[in-house]
């Protein structure tokens, strides 16, 4: 049970002053449902602006308020190039001001022709010109505007403002109640952090690496001590031992050796199966080194001892894609293999749990429906989590940890992860790496190209095309805006692509019904469709090996780690490859040293590592990429500064403390609630 003392914090953010029906839906896609959600909300970037009377005064590169009049709508808003309002300042200085997406319709609105207006933004040159990308602010009046010296910047939604999320934040900051301290009075001192409650106030007013280290530490500490509750619990469970005998694994008909990296790992993982006491293993592997085999050879070792085993995937799409492989693969071991999603309904669904129950399907691959409560198998004996890299894989393991015999665990993941980096999100899981790529890949060309060259790429495209090669095409995530505006950009270009390719064109996006997203997959999958648009949904797992085209779409606004992820969709064959990076004009100096490494290296694990150096060095408030990271507070530089000394903490804690009994335990406990890390609180007698 949450304590008491956090009920404000869990309270519905209607409680909040200005919280009408209209403004929930953008609060909402940006993830902030209650008010600690609001209070977790932490800007992104603090700018001190200056007032200044005209352009003349103002420096380009410094943040500034200025009046200006309005003075012509460059075209009109669309999300596939920049959108321009011209305008003069007091002397006649003539600016434009400047956005990309749909943030732009709302921006026609605000700034009308003749007007005046207060802006506020940094002051760029482009080209000869005078430019603002995405003010930060537009007021009518200069108070408005100037009001604050040092300001918070905020990710936004379509319809929130600067102002109205400063003032949701400043009432949730109001609702904070003072908490006791969970972290070790030494590390607190020796850090010199301020309590949770400071820190938390003090990370919105200012840019206060003390108080920013402290509320990702405390995420830090609260992963550490769910997992190692987790890890406690797991030893002293009984599972059972499995070791297979061959008898179906050497029935497979597989078109290929395995690597060295596959058969050590099928050994590594046969040798914990084979134990009474539950395994608890990681197989990592980047994009395209085999780990499907690896997870079908393991099932059917299950399978021979008379188990069954459970695939679980994050995405219907993927789910369907292992099923067919999986089926078509084990087909020759006459292993059945059987698929349950949340789709499944009815009849459909009943024949597959009765199945399940008298044992007639050996393994089930399916979404997390495959660990509601109604599923019930008559010996479930390995589960195997695929692609877990978005929230950590403990909540997952925790799905698994039910019942009388616990089942052995393989969770799977793509994500190279940095060394520094495995024990912070995977707590101490035993790790296999598949280091070594399946023979015969070629390397993937990967170009550079400015996007203003867009024709030239589209172009090519089609050359590719008419060669009866299929291509995938990755629209931009859109800067400072949501969900719904990456879906914009898709839109346009599916609709511009569309044009010329007509129907060999397939869209693909996260706002899909699972019936339409796999109709569309289906039709690029078997070959129909050439060319598939997506935002970054097909990031995870989907395998077209004759697809051997990929355009990413301003892709500086990528992190390496998702550019990676993204680019290992093709060269899966063994056709030549070629990635294409898109650029836009304003790029940056680590965004040109992201392409370029791009560029340079396919190794994952390099490119994982040298992400982490480039978002290091000083970066107090780090731009974070949609589902990239384990964390929502911590960066990848504060986990692997701070990694080990919370998972030290939090062993020390439940040494002297296992039950979370005692007074910091109980601070603990409050922690692993506000951080909703509590399923591992459920694990301890009384929690
Ligand atoms: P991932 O690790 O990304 O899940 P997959 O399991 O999907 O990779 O494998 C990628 C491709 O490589 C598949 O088409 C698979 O059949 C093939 N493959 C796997 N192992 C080998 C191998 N040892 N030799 C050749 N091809 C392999
Ligand atoms: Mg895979």
């Amino acid at each position: 049970m949450r304590p008491d003392l956090l009920n404000p914090l869990f309270a519905e953010i209607e409680g909040l002053d200005g919280v009408g029906p209209k403004l929930k839906k953008p609060l909402e896609r940006l993830g902030l449902a209650r008010v600690r959600d609001v209070a977790y909300h932490l800007p992104e970037r603090f700018v001190s602006r200056r007032a200044v009377p005209d352009l003349d005064a103002a420096g380009v590169g410094e943040q500034i308020v200025v009046a200006l009049t309005v003075t012509e709508h460059r075209g009109s808003p669309s999300p596939r190039a920049p959108f321009r309002i011209l305008a003069q300042d007091a002397i006649g200085n003539v600016i434009a001001l400047t956005w990309f997406g749909k943030a732009a319709f709302s921006a026609r609105k605000a700034l009308p022709i003749g007007e005046r207006r207060w802006v506020a933004g940094r002051l760029d040159q482009y080209g000869q010109m005078l430019q603002i990308v995405h003010p930060d602010h537009i007021a009518e009046s200069s108070e408005s505007a100037t009001a604050r010296q040092m300001e918070p910047i905020y990710r936004l939604a379509e319809g929130l403002t600067q102002p109205r999320i400063a003032g949701f934040a400043e009432q949730a900051l109001a609702r904070c109640p003072d908490l006791p301290e969970w972290i070790e009075p030494g590390v607190l001192d020796r850090a010199g952090w301020p309590a949770w409650r400071e820190a938390l106030a003090a990370a919105h007013r200012e840019e206060n690496a003390g108080a920013r280290d402290r509320l990702a530490y405390d995420e830090l500490l609260a992963n550490a001590l769910a997992l190692l509750l987790v890890r406690a619990d797991n030893r002293r469970r009984r599972g059972q031992a499995l070791a297979g005998d061959g008898r179906l694994t050497d029935t497979l008909q597989l078109p290929f050796p395995l690597t060295g990296a596959q058969v050590r790992s099928v050994a590594e993982i046969a040798g914990d199966m084979a134990q009474e006491s539950p395994m608890l293993r990681l197989l990592q592997g980047d994009v395209g080194a085999g780990k499907t085999v690896v997870a079908l050879l393991s099932m059917l070792g299950a399978v021979e001892s008379g188990a069954q085993a459970a695939m679980l995937a994050p995405t219907e799409i993927l789910a369907r894609q292992h099923y067919e492989t999986l089926r078509r693969m084990a087909a020759p071991t006459g292993a059945t293999v059987a698929l349950l999603t949340g789709r499944d309904k009815g009849r459909q669904r009943e024949s597959i749990l009765m199945g399940l129950l008298d044992g007639t399907i050996d393994i089930l691959v399916g979404t997390h429906a495959i660990f509601q409560d109604t599923v019930n198998y008559r010996n479930l004996g390995l589960v195997v989590i695929d692609e877990q890299h978005r929230f950590g894989v403990g909540q997952r393991l925790l799905l698994t940890q039910k019942g009388r015999r616990t089942p052995h665990v393989l969770a799977m993941t793509a994500t190279p992860i940095p060394r520094t980096l495995v024990l912070a999100q995977y707590g101490e899981m035993d790790v296999s790496r598949l280091d070594e790529l399946p023979p015969g890949r070629q390397p993937i060309d990967t170009r550079v190209v400015a996007l203003d060259r867009l024709s030239d790429v589209v172009d090519g495209v089609a050359r590719h095309l008419e060669a009866g090669a299929q291509a995938y095409w990755v629209c931009p995530m859109v800067r400072d805006e949501g969900e719904n505006d990456d879906l914009a950009a898709a839109e346009a270009r599916y609709a511009s692509l569309k044009e010329r390719f007509g129907d060999a064109v397939e869209l693909v996006h996260g706002q899909l019904r699972p019936e339409e997203k796999d109709a569309a997959m289906e039709r690029f999958a078997s070959g129909r469709a050439k060319l598939l648009v997506a935002t970054t949904v097909i990031e995870v797992g989907v395998d077209v090996p004759s697809s051997t085209l990929m355009v990413i779409e301003q892709a500086e606004r990528f992190g390496l780690a998702q550019l990676h992820q993204l680019r290992g969709r093709v060269g899966r064959g063994t056709g030549k490859s070629t990635c294409l990076l898109l650029r836009g004009d304003a790029l940056s100096e680590v965004g040109r040293e992201r392409l370029a490494l791009m560029r340079e290296t396919q190794d994952g694990f390099r490119l994982a590592e040298e992400d982490l150096r480039l978002r290091g060095g000083g970066e107090i408030l780090g731009t974070r990429q949609s589902g990239e990271e384990a964390f929502r507070i911590a960066t990848l530089e504060q986990t692997s500064r701070m990694g080990q000394m919370a998972q030290d903490d939090a062993r020390l804690l439940l040494e002297r403390d296992g039950g979370l009994t005692g007074s910091r335990g109980a601070a603990a406990r409050i922690l692993l609630y506000l951080l909703e890390r509590d399923w591992g609180v459920q694990l301890l007698r009384g929690g």
